[in-house]
């Protein structure tokens, strides 16, 4: 079946791909025919329509849409390891049934924590939700809101009580049509241009209990979980985009002719283009063993940010040598290469920045030492 995924994103994505970079706007075809292809409700039950297939396959989708257009593999990224993950997790019977079932097939989500002041620190987060009877009224502001412009629902982050500090956030279940709730301008970006990221303003909008997902209070603890989870999503995503890059360079480096010779065959070239190589397959081996971890219910977060890091370090990498090695071309648009050095700055920020990532690493490490 991957075979299969490739040739549809060769035929179905590839095709949309530079002009939705362009034009900073994600084609409503493609969306459609990722749920048509199952790809966005790949765990999902297939009761709700989903796919009904594993986590790792959920991470090589991710790898093989990243190979054509990191924006659309995060689309399904959030999509899938996210929304979905938590909807299976924590929905009640209704919920699932009225929300899976639109997700597998024909709704985007999206996911809702960090705010203008709280990034890093997401969890200092400032909207709240005070309960009036069976409804709770939302007041706050959004930052960053991955695939915002296309979401039916929003999981929003709220904090139900902020005398209990992270305790009191608490996970919302938001219609795209709720009075109140207002979606801005999407960001102008450097790269993953297509993905729509915007701002959201939560103006006294009412929200039912029984929209809450999980447990009032446990946001925290929902949120923190499925994050160490989508890093595994997003080094999927790196990993395909440096092997996509690298992809589309090799073969250039194999015609073209410098000194009477094909510009792979001098030594130099080669050294360079084995090592990005080798880090692409390291890349991938962290990737896949993360995964694997996380798939048979072993601890997993340490080896998570460890993908996740290093994936994103080896796409600037890669990236950045692709351009190298095919000179003043590698430099225009005229190639699909620039586009991946843009879009392969994000994986060192978003779903944990570098420095987030290194430091749980380091507090795993420093607990492995402990007698
Ligand atoms: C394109 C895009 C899509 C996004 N999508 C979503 C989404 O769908 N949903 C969502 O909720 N959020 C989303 N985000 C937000 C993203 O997760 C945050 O941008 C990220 O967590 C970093 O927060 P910040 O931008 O406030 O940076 P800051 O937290 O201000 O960080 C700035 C710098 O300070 C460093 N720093 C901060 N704290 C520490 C520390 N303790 N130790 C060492 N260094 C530190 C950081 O590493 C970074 O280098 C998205 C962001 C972008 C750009």
């Amino acid at each position: 079946w991957l075979r299969e995924l490739n040739k549809f994103a060769q035929e179905r994505l590839a095709p949309f791909v530079s002009k939705m970079d362009e034009n900073s706007h994600m084609d409503p075809e493609v969306i459609k025919s990722l749920f048509e292809q199952g790809l966005m409700g790949v765990e999902i039950d297939p009761e709700y329509g989903g796919t009904g297939s594993t986590f790792f396959s959920s991470i090589l989708v991710i790898e093989e849409l990243a190979k054509v257009d990191a924006s659309v593999a995060v689309l399904c990224d959030i999509q899938n390891t996210l929304i979905n993950t938590l909807f299976t997790k924590l929905g009640t019977a209704a919920q699932k049934e009225r929300y899976l079932s639109r997700l597998s097939t024909d709704m985007v989500g999206s996911f809702c924590l960090s705010e203008a002041e709280s990034g890093s620190d997401a969890f200092s987060l400032k909207t709240r939700a005070d309960k009036h009877g069976d409804y709770y009224v939302i007041n706050g502001s959004k930052m960053w809101i991955s695939n915002a412009e296309q979401a039916g629902v929003f999981l929003v982050m709220a904090n139900v009580d902020p005398s209990a500090g992270h305790r009191g956030i608490t996970c919302f279940i938001v219609d795209r049509d709720t009075e109140g709730l207002q979606i801005g301008k999407k960001e102008n970006k450097l790269g993953l241009r297509a993905s729509s990221t915007c701002p959201l303003n939560l103006d006294n909008i009412k929200v039912p209990e029984k929209n809450i997902l999980g447990q009032a209070g446990h946001g925290y603890k929902y949120a923190i979980g499925m994050l160490n989870e989508g890093r595994i999503g997003i080094a999927a995503q790196m990993l395909g985009l440096a092997q996509g890059c690298f992809d589309q360079a090799v073969p250039y480096t194999r015609q073209r002719v410098q000194f009477g010779k094909r510009i792979f065959d001098f030594q130099a070239m080669q050294h360079q283009i084995a090592h990005v190589a080798t880090q692409i397959e390291a890349a991938r081996l962290l990737t896949y063993n993360a995964a694997r971890l996380k798939e048979a219910g072993r601890p997993f977060i340490k080896e998570a940010c460890m993908a996740k890091y290093f994936t994103s370090e080896v796409a600037t990498l890669t990236t950045s040598k692709c351009i190298e090695w095919m000179g003043g071309v590698g430099f225009t648009k005229d190639y699909p290469i620039e586009k991946y050095y843009r879009d392969c700055k994000i994986g060192t920020i978003y779903e944990g920045t570098t420095n987030i990532q290194l430091s749980t690493m380091a507090k795993f490490i420093d607990k492995e030492y402990d007698h």
